[in-house]
C-alpha cells in the first residue's frame, strides 16, 4: 500500500501530486549529487488544497508530505515517491517526522502565538536534507495576524521549504495567500469509492461499508468512523429518532439539551483523555520540583497550556454538535427526495420507515424550511451564540406540524 493509496476517489489529485513529488525527487537528487538541476519542474513551494468536509484534504496534503520525504530505493528505479512504508513515509504519516511540522486549529482560530515557532522553522533548512514541510489543517482558521505571518513567510520561502495549507474552499484564504499557491481542489468521493475503500483497507463486511459509506455521503472520515465505532453508531441512530420526538415545545427543548449534552461529554471524554497527560508533560519539562512547584517565571507557560486546552474543548463540542447536525440535514434531504417523488439518492435507507411517514406529514417547503433551520443553526454556532439557544432554536423550527 503506498501513500496514494489513502486517497479515495481522488485520481486527479494524485496524478498532480506524484509528478510533484518526482519532479522534487530528482530536484533533492541533483543537490545531492551535484549534477545540475532539471531544467523544469513540477514542484512548487506552497500548494493550497480545497473541497468539501470528508474529501480528504488534511490526508491528501500528509501523504504529498510523506512522498516527499520518501527514501525508498525503488525511487530511482523509476518507482514513484511515497512507498508507504520506509521510514520518511512512515514517520511523516505517523507525525514524528522532524521535518513535517503540522498545524492545527485547536479552538475557533489559528492564534499568532501558535504560528510563531512554525514560521521561524520554515525560514531554516530540513535536517534531513530533503524537505522542510508545513502543514496548516484549517487555513480558513487564521486569523488576520496569523494569516499575515503566513504570508511572510510563503512569500519569501527558504530554499527547500514547502507549505501545504487546507481549507474548505478558496474564498476561506487570504486572496494575497492563495495566489502564491498552487490550487488543488477535491472533489466528495462517490459512495462506492468510499465502500471500496472500508472493504479495502478496514476489511469491513461489504454490506456494511455500502451502507456506511451511503450514510454519510463521501465523507470519508465519518463512513470509517460509522463502520468501525458502535457508539457512532448508536449516536446516529438517536438523532435520526429526534425528528419524529418533536410533537410539542418541552420535547423541542429536551431534544436540544440532548444534543448539547451529548456533545458536551464528547469533549469531557477527550478533555479527560489528553489534559491531564498534557499539564503533566509540561510541568516535568519546565523543571517542575518534587510536590509539582514550578520555577518562577513559568506560570505564564502553563496559563498558555490552559487557554489551548480550554479552546480546545470547545471545539470539540463544536464538531461533535455539528456530526449531529450533519446528519439531520442528511435526514431532511431524504424526507424532501421522497417528498419530490425520488427514491435513487435515499441516504438513510436504514430509517426509510420514519422517512416515509415525515414525508407524507409534511409538504416540500416545511421541509426545505426545517433544512434552512438547521443551517441557520450552524451559522449561529459559528458566530459564538450559546450551543444551548442556537440548537433549541432549531429544535423549535423543527416541530413537525
Ligand atoms: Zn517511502
Amino acid at each position: 500500500m503506498t501513500v496514494w493509496d489513502d486517497l479515495v476517489g481522488q485520481e486527479r489529485v494524485s496524478e498532480v501530486l506524484t509528478a510533484a513529488a518526482r519532479d522534487a525527487d530528482a530536484l533533492v537528487t541533483a543537490a545531492a549529487t551535484g549534477g545540475p538541476p532539471p531544467e523544469s519542474s513540477k514542484m512548487t513551494h506552497a500548494w493550497l488544497f480545497t473541497g468539501p468536509p470528508g474529501a480528504g484534504r488534511n490526508q491528501t496534503a500528509r501523504a504529498f508530505a510523506a512522498a516527499l520525504q520518501c527514501v525508498s530505493p525503488d525511487r530511482a528505479l523509476g518507482g514513484v515517491p511515497g512507498c508507504g512504508f520506509c521510514d520518511g513515509c512512515h514517520t511523516a504519516l505517523v507525525g514524528t517526522h522532524a521535518d513535517v511540522t503540522t498545524v492545527a486549529a485547536v479552538g475557533a482560530e489559528i492564534l499568532v502565538r501558535d504560528m510563531r515557532d512554525t514560521v521561524r522553522k520554515s525560514y531554516t533548512s530540513p535536517a534531513t536534507g530533503r524537505w522542510q514541510i508545513i502543514l496548516v489543517e484549517d487555513a480558513e482558521r487564521l486569523n488576520e495576524k496569523s494569516a499575515n505571518a503566513v504570508l511572510k513567510a510563503v512569500e519569501e520561502p527558504a530554499p527547500r521549504t514547502v507549505w501545504l495549507l487546507c481549507a474548505p474552499s478558496l474564498e476561506d484564504v487570504l486572496p494575497t495567500i492563495r495566489s502564491r499557491c498552487r490550487h488543488l481542489n477535491l472533489s466528495t468521493p462517490s459512495v462506492e469509492a468510499v465502500a471500496d475503500m472500508l472493504v479495502r483497507r478496514e476489511g469491513i463486511e461489504p454490506q456494511v461499508a455500502a451502507a456506511a459509506a451511503r450514510a454519510t455521503q463521501g465523507h470519508v472520515d465519518r463512513a470509517r468512523r460509522l463502520a468501525t465505532d458502535p457508539a457512532a453508531r448508536e449516536r446516529r441512530a438517536a438523532v435520526l429518532k429526534l425528528p419524529l420526538r418533536l410533537d410539542e415545545v418541552g420535547a423541542c427543548l429536551k431534544a436540544a439539551q440532548e444534543l448539547v449534552d451529548a456533545a458536551a461529554e464528547d469533549a469531557k471524554q477527550l478533555a479527560e483523555e489528553m489534559d491531564g497527560k498534557e499539564t503533566e508533560d509540561l510541568k516535568a519539562a519546565l523543571g517542575a520540583a518534587q510536590g509539582g512547584r514550578l520555577p518562577r517565571g513559568t506560570a505564564g507557560v502553563m496559563k498558555d497550556l490552559e487557554d489551548m486546552q480550554k479552546r480546545r474543548r470547545t471545539r470539540t463540542q463544536r464538531d461533535s454538535l455539528d456530526v449531529a447536525l450533519t446528519d439531520l440535514t442528511g435526514f431532511y434531504r431524504d424526507v424532501l427526495a421522497l417528498q419530490l417523488g425520488s427514491r435513487v439518492a435515499i441516504a438513510n435507507a436504514d430509517a426509510e420507515d420514519v422517512l416515509e411517514r415525515l414525508a407524507r406529514a409534511g409538504s416540500p417547503e416545511a421541509t426545505l424550511r426545517r433544512i434552512e433551520a438547521i443551517a441557520a443553526c450552524r451559522e449561529a454556532l459559528d458566530r459564538n451564540v450559546a450551543p444551548l439557544l442556537a440548537v433549541e432554536a432549531m429544535t423549535m423550527e423543527l416541530r413537525a406540524g
